[in-house]
């Protein structure tokens, strides 16, 4: 403890709300019916969503789509090699990446159909889940998904005993707490929420706060990558 914050800068010159750059696109798969890719700090990670597609398997529901998720870590996208078989990491990651889109989403005008949602991390940074879930809600607008709002996440956490924005790597190793957060925000609901570590009631309340407020600037991000897409063609004829 004691080398992560130096006079008020995190080890890669951030002050504790900045965010990492951040870069997002839309429509970078064009087989898919929506998609996405976005560089988050270190993090490079592209998302394919398929369908709605009519089906009959078993796992398909009369009243609304069901929602399918893969996670999956490309064996080079760290620098310890990595197995090409799922992991339990992996299988809890793509869990509540799900879990925190599904909630967004407006599902029953597509009964008995598979909405697949492909997460492809090519290069691995901290905060990779939060990464992956801010573009699969814009691979899913891309896709047309009827939905409430766009979802946003963020990891949180407190490194050097202070509370800061959007952890790198070294920090959601080496630090105390580590909280990533995903909001939809015009709902004013969280869809996601982990921890690891411990805080107090009253940082757990700033965390939070902090974390809302990067999403905003993430939802910015987000609106633009779309925006990009959708708008400018049309602006260049
Ligand atoms: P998140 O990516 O959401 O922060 P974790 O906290 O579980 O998820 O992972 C932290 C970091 O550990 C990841 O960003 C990744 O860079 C690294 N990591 C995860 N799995 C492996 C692995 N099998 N080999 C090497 N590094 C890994």
């Amino acid at each position: 403890m004691g080398n992560l914050i130096v006079d008020g800068k995190r080890t890669d010159g951030r002050g504790l709300l900045d965010l990492r750059p951040l870069k997002l696109e839309a429509g970078t798969i064009k087989n898919a019916a929506g998609s996405s890719y976005i560089e988050h700090g270190k993090n490079k990670i592209y998302v394919a969503v398929y369908g709605p597609k009519d089906s009959h398997r078993y796992g398909t529901s009369m009243e609304k789509a069901v929602i399918r998720c893969r996670y999956h870590m490309s064996p080079f996208s760290t620098d310890e090699r990595k197995s090409p078989a799922p992991s339990r990491r992996e299988i809890e990651i793509s869990k509540v990446i799900r879990d925190a889109l599904e909630s967004s989403l407006i599902l029953d005008e597509f009964p008995k159909t598979l909405l697949d949602i492909y997460v492809e991390v090519l290069q691995s940074d901290g905060g990779s889940r939060s990464a992956s879930i801010t573009a699969a809600s814009v691979a899913l607008a891309d896709a047309g998904i009827p939905m409430k709002d766009l979802v946003e996440a963020v990891a949180v956490g407190k490194v050097d005993g202070t509370l800061v924005v959007d952890l790198s790597d070294k920090e959601d190793k080496e630090g105390e707490v580590d909280l990533p957060i995903a909001f939809l925000l015009n709902e004013n609901m969280i869809t996601l929420l982990q921890m690891d570590g411990k805080m107090t009631v009253e940082e757990f309340k700033e965390a939070v706060n902090m974390a809302k407020e990067a999403a905003m600037k993430i939802k910015e991000k987000q609106k633009e990558a779309l925006g990009k897409k959708y708008f400018e063609k049309v602006d260049e004829k």
